[in-house]
């Protein structure tokens, strides 16, 4: 006969998977969470979770969860005390430091990581190791919204909030999939959509929920966003929806602009994207006549190797009809993981700081010397990509990953693989024995976001409290106290991790979190710029530019170097994407009940492909890039068109990155996950 257990604690968190940022109500008793539901009066999600916030938690005290430091000796780990971790660790990197310069050594940050756990790894290494060799994995996912808003609004961040679908009467969402990406943001696109006054436009190569309820549906081919909006802005011009008064205040560049849309290759646009102009034209005038318009991105926008001129189109559109700067209007891009606007917005990138401030400038070096008491270098450091290829080439020596699993998740997994064992010291922070632990030098185990506090920040610029409710599993430490550590062990005097006195620092040296304080958070946090008195902002762009005047910059359509390379030998095109319920490489949504509903990833393939290469329903393919050969499950839908390929990558016995192309983005490099050429034939898998 079971017992009934009542909760005698409720503490109210925040959802550690994906941006939208959900606030939970976690009902524990001694030390054991029992139930996860939702506030009603949380402003982000009203009550609402889906299927990963509210019941895949379990992770957080599974038995395979990591309980001791361990150092590798001849292939094998050893458990090791923390202390002989730090020292083993403080020595080599003092080595390295001393023996090849800060240059050879690098770290990757995590979004699963509170900002203040950020904000310190990137301090860490400026501060302590002197080197700009940081990053995080806004790198493979929105680096391009980043860099492509900043350099058409001056800041890369979401204009606006979810809650102002009360106020608009269009949404374009384009490379997107909320429903299963971003679920409660998605839910309430749905219902937008499916309103009969409402205009939803979805750009998309997949039929998606969200297509099927949209009004106007373009489905190009992978790797033509920027083809689609240049003939979607062309025809705002000719049919005079242009808001004249909104280009002549507000904006700069228009002429040169608009001079090379004009000009634009119509017929070509049109067979390169697949997509029938008539049907661009159509979406174009809905998007320009509607009151307000909103524009919803996700990964299909930016994991291209357009990616960055794909954000400044969704920017310019927004400019060329003057949805900016007030309620219901607006780009924003959907953020993948819980705080991987947090990590950006604390520094966690090579070429700016804490706060966006650009590394390179004297004024703002001198700055940051100042602050942290130390001599900051003033060269931009590695990217992600640029870390693995200096690993190749011997001069990377070490390289500290926190909650990233880059075997799994990163492109070409065989050269991820091998930039790992070239590196001299790979240490590995993390709750498990992930595909990339397994490559690591030192393990660290660090603690779920049930058992620290701290901030997260979600993809409207909410920063919210994360608040511990049960402690960490014996063995593991929070990771912020674990960089704490290591700081001191070298030398550098940073007090003890606390979720005050590390927001207390922050406010300092990040302008637009001068009036952001721990006891200010309240129950719905805060969106920045917050100023000194605690005033915050729903809006951005209301009367300015964070630049001054937005800034118009024509790019044209370029094929991927994918497809010109490796198209004629491989035919298709494989496009990735992610389902409800799993969250990136699985290592915590695996290890829940939700292992049981969806079990392995599987490949989408269409009616017409299938037949053509005599391929059933649950029949092996094996899909050969030029990277190398994996073999998937057949699902037969007409979710994608013909000779269009997708599949997820949340199970490592699969390893999909194994053949993804780590060509990248020409701007910001994150790689191009949704253009990968391929060949297929039926297989009796493995
Ligand atoms: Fe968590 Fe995102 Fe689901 Fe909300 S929508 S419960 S933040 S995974």
């Amino acid at each position: 006969q079971s017992k009934s257990v009542q909760a005698t604690e409720h503490t109210r968190t925040v959802c550690t998977y994906c941006g939208v940022g959900c606030n939970l109500d976690i009902a524990s008793t001694n030390g054991e969470i029992l139930a996860i539901t939702a506030p009603y009066d949380a402003e982000v999600n009203q009550g609402h979770t889906c299927l990963k916030g509210r019941f895949a938690f379990k992770f957080y005290n599974h038995p395979e969860r990591l309980d001791s430091p361990m150092i590798k000796r001849e292939g094998v780990f050893e458990k090791v005390s923390w202390d002989e971790a730090y020292s083993y660790i403080a020595e080599k990197f003092k080595h390295y430091k001393d023996t090849f310069g800060p240059d050879s050594l690098a770290g990757i940050s995590s979004s699963r990581c509170t900002n203040e756990e950020n904000y310190l790894m990137q301090k860490f290494y400026r501060a302590v190791l002197q080197t700009n060799n940081i990053d995080g994995c806004a790198r493979v996912c929105h680096s391009p919204t980043a860099l492509g808003m900043q350099r058409t609004f001056g800041t890369g961040a979401a204009t606006n909030s979810i809650e102002d679908l009360k106020y608009t009467n269009c949404i374009m969402v384009i490379g997107a999939n909320p429903t299963d990406a971003h679920p409660v943001t998605g839910a309430k696109l749905k219902q937008f959509a499916m309103k009969s006054d409402n205009v939803s436009i979805v750009i998309d190569p997949r039929r998606t929920e969200l297509a099927r309820y949209a009004t106007h549906h373009l489905a190009l081919r992978p790797g033509t966003n920027v083809a689609v909006l240049n003939m979607m802005m062309f025809y705002i011009v000719k049919e005079g929806l242009v808001d004249a008064d909104f280009v002549e205040r507000r904006t700069e560049g228009y002429s040169e602009f608009i001079e090379e849309l004009l000009s634009i290759d119509l017929d070509k646009l049109e067979a390169v994207s697949g997509v029938p102009r008539e049907e661009v034209r159509a979406a174009a005038i809905a998007y320009a006549s509607a009151a307000n318009a909103m524009s919803f991105h996700g990964l299909g926008v930016t994991e291209h190797s357009q990616g960055t001129f794909t954000v400044m189109q969704i920017a310019d559109l927004a400019m060329l009809t003057g949805n900016i700067g007030r309620r219901g209007v607006g780009v924003n891009p959907l953020r993948g993981q819980n705080n991987v606007q947090g990590s950006a917005d604390m520094g966690v990138q090579p070429h700016q700081g804490a706060g966006y401030l650009d590394v390179t400038k004297p004024e703002v070096n001198q700055r940051y010397n100042q602050f942290y008491g130390s001599e900051l270098p003033l060269h931009i450091g590695y990217k992600i990509p640029e870390m693995f290829e200096a690993a190749l080439e011997g001069k990377l020596k070490s390289l500290w990953i926190i909650g990233e699993d880059v075997v799994q998740t990163d492109p070409n997994t065989q050269k991820v693989i091998r930039a790992l064992q070239a590196t001299e010291l790979v240490i590995v922070q993390e709750l498990f024995m992930t595909e990339t632990a397994k490559y690591a030098d030192v393990i660290l185990p660090g603690a779920s976001f049930l058992e620290k506090s701290g901030t997260f920040t979600n993809g409207e610029r909410r920063v919210q409290a994360v608040r511990q409710v049960v402690e960490p599993i014996p063995g593991s430490k929070p990771d912020g106290q674990i960089i704490v550590e290591i700081m001191n062990r070298m030398g550098y005097p940073q007090p003890d991790y606390t979720p005050d006195g590390m927001l207390d620092e922050i406010s300092q040296i990040v302008p637009f979190f001068a009036g952001i304080r721990w006891d200010r958070l309240g129950d719905n946090g805060l969106q920045w710029p917050v100023s000194p008195d605690g005033t915050d902002t729903k809006i951005l762009h209301e009367k300015d530019f964070k630049r001054g005047l937005g800034y118009f910059e024509f790019h044209s359509w370029e094929e991927s170097q994918e497809i010109k390379d490796h198209g004629q030998d491989y035919p298709y095109i494989l496009t990735t994407n992610r389902e409800l319920e799993h969250y990136n490489c699985g290592a915590m949504t695996r290890r829940t009940a939700n292992e049981q509903i969806l079990t392995s990833d599987y490949l989408m393939i269409h009616p017409e492909d299938a037949s053509a290469n005599r391929i059933a329903d649950g029949d092996f393919v094996c899909l050969e890039s030029p990277r190398g050969k994996v073999d998937v499950k057949a699902r037969i839908t007409d979710e994608v068109k013909p000779g269009v390929l997708s599949t997820t990558f949340h199970f490592p016995d699969i390893m999909v990155n194994n053949i993804t192309s780590d060509v990248h983005d020409s701007e910001a490099m994150c790689p191009e996950y949704k253009v990968v050429a391929v060949k297929i034939r039926k297989t009796k898998g493995k």
